[in-house]
Protein backbone atom coordinates (compact mmCIF):
# COMPACT_ATOMS: atom_id res chain seq x y z
CA UNK A 1 0.00 0.00 0.00
CA UNK A 2 1.43 3.54 -0.95
CA UNK A 3 1.17 6.48 1.80
CA UNK A 4 2.38 9.79 -0.37
CA UNK A 5 3.34 11.25 3.08
CA UNK A 6 6.10 9.50 5.08
CA UNK A 7 5.54 11.08 8.34
CA UNK A 8 5.03 8.08 11.11
CA UNK A 9 1.02 9.36 12.82
CA UNK A 10 0.84 9.14 16.78
CA UNK A 11 -2.17 7.21 17.28
CA UNK A 12 -4.95 6.45 19.73
CA UNK A 13 -7.09 3.37 18.48
CA UNK A 14 -10.52 2.85 19.73
CA UNK A 15 -11.46 -1.00 19.38
CA UNK A 16 -14.97 -2.51 20.40
CA UNK A 17 -18.01 -3.92 18.43
CA UNK A 18 -20.74 -2.49 16.55
CA UNK A 19 -22.81 0.11 19.06
CA UNK A 20 -19.90 -0.13 22.42
CA UNK A 21 -19.59 4.19 21.25
CA UNK A 22 -16.32 4.50 19.54
CA UNK A 23 -17.98 7.08 17.35
CA UNK A 24 -19.38 9.00 20.46
CA UNK A 25 -16.13 9.07 21.82
CA UNK A 26 -13.46 9.71 19.27
CA UNK A 27 -16.10 12.71 18.18
CA UNK A 28 -15.54 14.10 22.16
CA UNK A 29 -11.91 13.35 22.09
CA UNK A 30 -11.73 15.17 18.60
CA UNK A 31 -13.05 18.26 19.79
CA UNK A 32 -9.79 18.16 22.01
CA UNK A 33 -7.03 20.63 21.24
CA UNK A 34 -4.00 18.07 20.32
CA UNK A 35 -6.64 14.73 19.17
CA UNK A 36 -7.68 14.36 15.34
CA UNK A 37 -10.29 12.10 15.32
CA UNK A 38 -10.67 10.49 11.95
CA UNK A 39 -14.11 7.32 11.96
CA UNK A 40 -13.12 5.03 9.40
CA UNK A 41 -17.64 4.92 8.81
CA UNK A 42 -18.10 8.00 8.43
CA UNK A 43 -14.78 8.54 5.09
CA UNK A 44 -16.75 5.94 3.75
CA UNK A 45 -20.51 7.53 4.22
CA UNK A 46 -18.98 10.50 2.93
CA UNK A 47 -18.14 9.50 -0.16
CA UNK A 48 -20.33 9.86 -3.38
CA UNK A 49 -22.31 6.80 -3.67
CA UNK A 50 -22.02 6.77 -7.15
CA UNK A 51 -18.46 6.62 -7.36
CA UNK A 52 -16.24 2.89 -7.53
CA UNK A 53 -15.67 3.78 -3.78
CA UNK A 54 -19.25 4.86 -2.56
CA UNK A 55 -20.58 1.51 -4.64
CA UNK A 56 -18.52 -1.05 -2.91
CA UNK A 57 -19.29 0.61 0.15
CA UNK A 58 -22.91 0.22 0.20
CA UNK A 59 -22.43 -3.21 -1.60
CA UNK A 60 -20.56 -4.63 1.32
CA UNK A 61 -22.17 -2.11 4.55
CA UNK A 62 -25.51 -3.36 3.69
CA UNK A 63 -25.05 -7.18 4.45
CA UNK A 64 -22.83 -6.37 7.49
CA UNK A 65 -19.06 -7.30 5.68
CA UNK A 66 -16.13 -5.35 5.62
CA UNK A 67 -15.42 -3.59 2.72
CA UNK A 68 -11.88 -5.02 1.14
CA UNK A 69 -8.90 -4.57 2.47
CA UNK A 70 -7.37 -2.27 -0.37
CA UNK A 71 -10.36 -0.42 -1.07
CA UNK A 72 -10.60 0.60 2.65
CA UNK A 73 -6.90 1.21 3.34
CA UNK A 74 -6.61 3.23 -0.35
CA UNK A 75 -9.90 5.40 0.71
CA UNK A 76 -8.51 6.28 4.41
CA UNK A 77 -4.82 7.11 2.85
CA UNK A 78 -6.13 9.54 0.81
CA UNK A 79 -8.64 10.83 3.35
CA UNK A 80 -6.35 10.94 6.13
CA UNK A 81 -3.55 12.66 3.63
CA UNK A 82 -5.33 15.58 2.03
CA UNK A 83 -6.47 16.40 6.30
CA UNK A 84 -2.90 16.59 6.48
CA UNK A 85 -2.20 18.56 3.44
CA UNK A 86 -4.72 21.00 4.12
CA UNK A 87 -3.25 21.14 7.99
CA UNK A 88 -6.60 20.03 9.91
CA UNK A 89 -4.41 16.86 10.77
CA UNK A 90 -1.40 18.11 12.10
CA UNK A 91 1.10 14.91 12.63
CA UNK A 92 3.74 16.26 14.02
CA UNK A 93 1.83 18.19 17.17
CA UNK A 94 -1.50 16.08 17.11
CA UNK A 95 -2.76 12.39 18.39
CA UNK A 96 -4.59 10.63 15.59
CA UNK A 97 -8.03 8.79 17.22
CA UNK A 98 -8.90 6.51 15.29
CA UNK A 99 -12.10 4.49 15.25
CA UNK A 100 -13.06 1.62 12.73
CA UNK A 101 -9.81 1.20 11.41
CA UNK A 102 -7.53 -1.01 11.35
CA UNK A 103 -10.43 -3.60 11.46
CA UNK A 104 -8.87 -6.46 10.99
CA UNK A 105 -5.39 -8.13 11.33
CA UNK A 106 -4.26 -7.50 7.76
CA UNK A 107 -5.07 -3.67 7.90
CA UNK A 108 -2.88 -3.71 10.96
CA UNK A 109 0.00 -5.01 9.55
CA UNK A 110 -0.42 -2.79 6.38
CA UNK A 111 -0.79 -0.02 8.91
CA UNK A 112 2.31 -0.80 11.03
CA UNK A 113 5.05 1.17 9.95
CA UNK A 114 1.96 4.64 9.43
CA UNK A 115 1.10 4.38 13.11
CA UNK A 116 2.76 4.45 15.78
CA UNK A 117 0.02 3.39 18.36
CA UNK A 118 0.02 4.82 21.65
CA UNK A 119 -2.72 3.02 23.03
CA UNK A 120 -5.60 0.75 22.37
CA UNK A 121 -8.93 1.00 24.38
CA UNK A 122 -11.29 -1.70 24.33
CA UNK A 123 -14.94 -0.44 24.27
CA UNK A 124 -16.21 -3.36 25.93
CA UNK A 125 -20.01 -3.90 26.65
CA UNK A 126 -20.73 -7.05 28.09
CA UNK A 127 -24.68 -7.19 28.25
CA UNK A 128 -25.53 -7.35 24.35
CA UNK A 129 -28.94 -6.07 24.84
CA UNK A 130 -28.07 -2.77 25.75
CA UNK A 131 -25.75 -2.66 22.36
CA UNK A 132 -28.74 -3.49 20.19
CA UNK A 133 -30.72 -0.79 22.07
CA UNK A 134 -28.47 1.95 20.85
CA UNK A 135 -27.57 0.11 17.17
CA UNK A 136 -31.87 0.14 16.59
CA UNK A 137 -32.39 4.14 18.02
CA UNK A 138 -29.36 5.15 16.21
CA UNK A 139 -30.73 3.02 12.44
CA UNK A 140 -33.46 5.22 13.12
CA UNK A 141 -31.80 8.35 14.16
CA UNK A 142 -29.10 8.61 11.15
CA UNK A 143 -30.17 6.23 8.60
CA UNK A 144 -27.95 3.76 9.18
CA UNK A 145 -29.02 0.96 6.40
CA UNK A 146 -26.14 -1.46 8.75
CA UNK A 147 -28.16 -1.48 11.77
CA UNK A 148 -31.50 -1.70 10.12
CA UNK A 149 -32.45 -5.12 10.46
CA UNK A 150 -31.72 -7.94 13.39
CA UNK A 151 -29.69 -9.97 11.20
CA UNK A 152 -27.72 -7.50 9.68
CA UNK A 153 -26.70 -6.80 13.08
CA UNK A 154 -25.80 -9.83 14.33
CA UNK A 155 -23.67 -10.61 11.30
CA UNK A 156 -21.75 -6.98 12.16
CA UNK A 157 -21.44 -8.49 15.71
CA UNK A 158 -20.11 -11.82 14.37
CA UNK A 159 -17.54 -9.97 12.24
CA UNK A 160 -16.08 -8.49 15.40
CA UNK A 161 -15.63 -11.35 17.46
CA UNK A 162 -14.12 -13.01 14.26
CA UNK A 163 -11.93 -10.44 12.56
CA UNK A 164 -11.89 -7.24 14.48
CA UNK A 165 -11.45 -8.83 18.30
CA UNK A 166 -8.13 -10.50 16.81
CA UNK A 167 -6.39 -6.66 16.99
CA UNK A 168 -6.06 -6.51 20.28
CA UNK A 169 -3.53 -9.55 20.65
CA UNK A 170 -1.70 -7.86 17.60
CA UNK A 171 -1.07 -4.75 19.57
CA UNK A 172 -0.35 -6.61 22.88
CA UNK A 173 -1.78 -6.43 26.47
CA UNK A 174 0.63 -4.00 27.17
CA UNK A 175 -1.18 -1.26 24.87
CA UNK A 176 -4.75 -1.99 25.49
CA UNK A 177 -6.76 -0.36 28.30
CA UNK A 178 -9.99 -1.82 29.29
CA UNK A 179 -12.75 0.38 29.15
CA UNK A 180 -16.24 -0.80 30.60
CA UNK A 181 -18.41 1.02 27.66
CA UNK A 182 -21.45 0.06 29.62
CA UNK A 183 -20.91 3.13 31.53
CA UNK A 184 -22.21 6.42 30.80
CA UNK A 185 -20.37 8.96 27.70
CA UNK A 186 -18.86 10.84 30.22
CA UNK A 187 -17.83 8.02 32.46
CA UNK A 188 -15.91 6.07 29.30
CA UNK A 189 -14.49 9.45 28.67
CA UNK A 190 -13.29 10.31 32.11
CA UNK A 191 -11.21 6.29 31.83
CA UNK A 192 -10.11 7.24 28.90
CA UNK A 193 -8.58 10.38 29.62
CA UNK A 194 -7.92 8.92 32.99
CA UNK A 195 -5.63 6.09 31.16
CA UNK A 196 -3.80 8.86 28.78
CA UNK A 197 -2.91 10.79 31.31
CA UNK A 198 -1.69 7.73 33.56
CA UNK A 199 0.30 6.59 31.01
CA UNK A 200 2.39 9.34 30.25
CA UNK A 201 1.38 9.41 26.22
CA UNK A 202 2.24 13.06 25.51
CA UNK A 203 4.09 13.44 22.26
CA UNK A 204 8.02 14.34 22.73
P1 LIG B 1 -19.80 1.04 13.69
O1 LIG B 1 -19.42 2.38 14.24
O2 LIG B 1 -21.21 0.68 13.91
O3 LIG B 1 -18.87 -0.04 14.09
P2 LIG B 1 -18.77 2.00 11.18
O4 LIG B 1 -19.46 3.29 10.93
O5 LIG B 1 -17.40 2.05 11.75
O6 LIG B 1 -19.71 1.12 12.10
O7 LIG B 1 -18.70 1.14 9.83
C1 LIG B 1 -19.84 0.91 9.02
C2 LIG B 1 -19.47 -0.06 7.91
O8 LIG B 1 -18.42 0.51 7.09
C3 LIG B 1 -18.88 -1.40 8.35
O9 LIG B 1 -19.88 -2.35 8.66
C4 LIG B 1 -18.07 -1.82 7.11
O10 LIG B 1 -18.90 -2.33 6.09
C5 LIG B 1 -17.51 -0.48 6.65
N1 LIG B 1 -16.18 -0.22 7.25
C6 LIG B 1 -15.87 0.79 8.13
N2 LIG B 1 -14.56 0.75 8.48
C7 LIG B 1 -14.03 -0.32 7.82
C8 LIG B 1 -12.74 -0.91 7.77
N3 LIG B 1 -11.68 -0.43 8.46
N4 LIG B 1 -12.56 -2.01 6.97
C9 LIG B 1 -13.58 -2.52 6.25
N5 LIG B 1 -14.82 -2.03 6.27
C10 LIG B 1 -15.06 -0.94 7.03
Amino acid sequence: MSFNSVVVYHSILLLGAPGSGKGTQGKILGTIPGFYHCACGDVFRAVDPRSDYGKAFIHYSSKGQLVPDDVTIGLWAAQIESMERTGRFKPETDFLVLDGIPRNVNQAKILIDKLDVRRVFHLDCPDKSKVYDRLKRRALKENRIDDINDEVIERRQQIYEQETKPVLDFYGEKLITEVDSAQLPYQVLRDILTAIEHHGDGLE
